[in-house]
């Protein structure tokens, strides 16, 4: 078997699916039992040819495979992949470098030395704050609010790494009822506990309220948390977080922000208004895989304190030999030691668009994002329910006849769905059924959002009929 065949065989797959990714449906045709038996069976005895192996898989995936690349795909908030992140993304597969410790790859650790340095300045955010390279929104929090847990209790006396929770003094965490589910979940995964998080009010769009923060934090000056938002999931508002960081501040809390995609308005000289006063936090979680578009699993733990970050993460083991002194050691900064190298696609996609072309990157989703608000918002029967300050806007549908919104929403967001020319998803805000549409994609033209405002329009019109229907 002959290699080199086998991965022009494969790029030639890769290829044809990267070139038809803007026109095939965006949603999978499959069921997952028609993937149990195209994949599926007992595992052979004896092996099969690779070249069979990727042939036969490539064909039996597609149909289970959503076009989550490609232009149309606007469902949770997804980003797709810049070509130099995704071409990155190939070497550093072929490379196979483990990216935990610089002496196994100085290129990977340079790499990332290098990119956080981009990525401190492009956010606008203390130029010597650390960064891990983490697989997505979800262990970025877990990272940041373990460096918090550490510093609160270091504050009050107590190592946690050390010596556990049991008998630690309390940690209490404020944050808000609109807080991102990975929020919690870091929460139960580090002993802090989910249901004992104070979750403070918002206001209509979802923005934490500072005057409720400050409620919650009257009285006591123990070891705090705030968990703070820059980018809420449905309305894309921002907690007002300057206000915020005074308040958390004055009763000496360490103040996080979950900006997976909304940090990213920061790159952008129009937006950066948006996601003020996130400068003065002490951590920050942030997607690559989102709003930069770069391939999966793409997440930043960036914290202002090196030594709460690199204490909360520190793993000691007589092996692990360090490169020396001048160097930054990548396992420092996250909970993984062995590691692919996450660096890699995230220096191509900076470097390929520059300053300039992450700012219109965020500037060309917002600015769809807006335009299919006011294009939607001239119907009758469409309300939109949030003021679109980044990419995201939420809308809900009522019937011709009067009626039942919330189911109607959910038959139109099944109808364009089924449709296949568009993804969207729905969720359920403030009690209401809603869709959302989230733009975040680099390849999404203004063509591919009046496809978008067509399929919801048509559906409307299709779920209508069918209602009216005798
Ligand atoms: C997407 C998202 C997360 C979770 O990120 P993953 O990359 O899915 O782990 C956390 N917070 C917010 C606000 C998000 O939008």
């Amino acid at each position: 078997m002959d290699t080199d065949e086998l991965l022009m065989r494969t790029a030639e797959i890769a290829r044809a699916y990267n070139r038809d990714v803007g026109s095939r449906r965006v949603g999978a045709s499959a069921t997952a039992d028609d993937l149990r038996r195209t994949l599926g069976g007992p595992l052979p005895d004896t092996g099969v040819e690779p070249m069979t192996v990727i042939d036969e898989f490539a064909r039996g995936a597609e149909p289970g495979l959503t076009a989550t690349s490609g232009p149309r795909f606007f469902g949770f908030v997804i980003g797709g992949s810049l070509p130099a992140a995704l071409a990155a993304e190939w070497l550093a597969t072929t490379w196979d470098q483990n990216c935990g410790i610089h002496v196994c790859s100085p290129a990977a650790a340079v790499v990332e030395e290098i990119v956080s340095g981009w990525l401190l300045d492009l956010l606008d955010l203390p130029r010597t704050s650390s960064v891990g390279f983490v697989t997505g929104g979800q262990m970025a929090n877990f990272t940041c609010l373990a460096a918090a847990r550490h510093e609160v209790l270091r504050r009050a006396g107590w190592s946690v790494e050390d010596d556990g929770l049991g008998d630690a003094p309390a940690v209490r965490v404020v944050t808000s009822t609109e807080a991102h589910t990975t929020v919690f979940a870091a929460l139960s995964m580090l002993g802090l506990g989910r249901r004992r998080a104070v979750q403070v009010a918002t206001d209509a769009q979802g923005r934490m309220r500072p005057d409720a923060l400050a409620e919650a934090l009257a009285g006591y000056d123990g070891p705090t948390i705030v968990s703070a938002q820059a980018g809420n999931v449905n309305t894309g508002a921002v907690d007002p977080l300057q206000e915020i960081a005074e308040i958390a501040h004055d009763h000496g809390a360490w103040l996080h922000v979950d900006g997976a995609f909304g940090l990213w308005g920061r790159a952008s000289a129009q937006r950066r208004d948006q996601v003020v006063g996130a400068e003065f936090a002490d951590s920050w979680a942030v997607d690559a895989h989102k709003w930069l578009n770069v391939p999966y699993d793409s997440g930043l733990a960036i914290v202002a304190h090196p030594d709460a970050h690199r204490a909360a993460m520190t793993v000691i083991a007589s092996y692990l030999v360090e490169a020396g002194a001048s160097v930054r050691e990548p396992h420092w900064w996250v909970p993984e030691s062995s590691r692919r190298g996450r660096g890699f696609a995230i220096y191509a996609a900076l470097r390929s668009l520059g300053q300039d072309g992450v700012a219109a990157l965020v500037d060309r989703c917002c600015d769809h994002a807006a335009r299919i608000a006011m294009r939607l918002g001239q119907e009758p029967d469409i309300t939109v329910l949030n003021d679109i300050v980044l990419n995201q806007a939420l809308v809900q549908f009522t019937p011709r006849g009067g009626g039942d919104a919330d189911a109607f929403t959910q038959a139109v967001i099944d109808r364009v769905q089924a449709d296949g020319t568009c993804y969207l998803s729905g969720a359920v805000w403030h009690d209401m059924k809603v869709m959302r549409i989230s733009v975040s994609n680099w390849s999404t033209t203004e063509a591919d959002m009046d496809r978008l405002a067509d399929a919801i329009l048509r559906a409307i019109e299709l779920e209508d009929a069918a209602r009216s229907a005798p």
